[in-house]
């Protein structure tokens, strides 16, 4: 197994449409173990292929609800249904959301309470998962990127100058940028 580099906001890849997995060979395997390191590594509760240079549509999450639960798994040519998105504000305490590819940020957005996930596993079992809450949230982040969609592309009017303003700041939001888990530290 190894750590992959995460892509950072402004690579192609985290920004197009990711294509159905139709190879479930030995290397499909194999990114899926690392996908899974990384996120270790990371950490991260989801990590989906665009995010370590693969434009497929697969996503692998690791998840433990208040119950002590643990979700962990991966969900590859995914399928998601929402429950209506409330209205009204996000709020920053409960609904404050972080993204690997935007590393160490985190902007507070509004989700959907209930998702359910219909995917295949490596064996190209189909299962589904019936979400809410945080777990829900992750499933429709994870989904998101296949589509080439990152969560600040969905931020109320009011935070888009802010994500904007750390973009630039950073010198993210050109091609090229990567971080490693593990080796690179956060700066904050
Ligand atoms: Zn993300």
């Amino acid at each position: 197994m190894a750590v992959l580099p995460i892509r950072i906001t402004g690579e192609a890849v985290l920004h197009s449409v990711a294509e159905e997995v139709t190879e479930f060979d030995d290397s499909l395997r194999q990114l899926v173990d690392d996908m899974f390191e990384t996120m270790k590594e990371a950490p991260g509760v989801g990590l989906a292929a665009p995010q370590v240079g693969v434009g497929l549509r697969l996503f692998v999450y690791n998840w433990t609800d208040d119950e002590g639960v643990l979700w962990r798994g991966v969900a590859i040519n995914p399928e998601v249904w929402l429950s209506p998105t409330p209205t009204g504000e996000a709020d920053e305490d409960d609904e404050s959301e972080g993204c690997l590819s935007l590393p160490g940020e985190r902007f507070p957005l509004r989700r959907a309470e209930h998702a359910i996930l219909r995917a295949v596993d490596l064996d190209q079992k189909r299962f589904e998962i019936v979400a809410e809450g945080w777990l829900a949230r992750i499933f429709q982040h994870e989904n998101d990127h296949l589509d080439g969609v990152l969560y600040v592309d969905r931020l109320e009017h009011d935070y888009t100058k802010a994500v904007a303003k750390v973009i630039k700041k950073k010198g993210w939001g050109v091609p090229g940028q990567t971080w490693l888990p593990g080796e690179d530290h956060l700066e904050d």
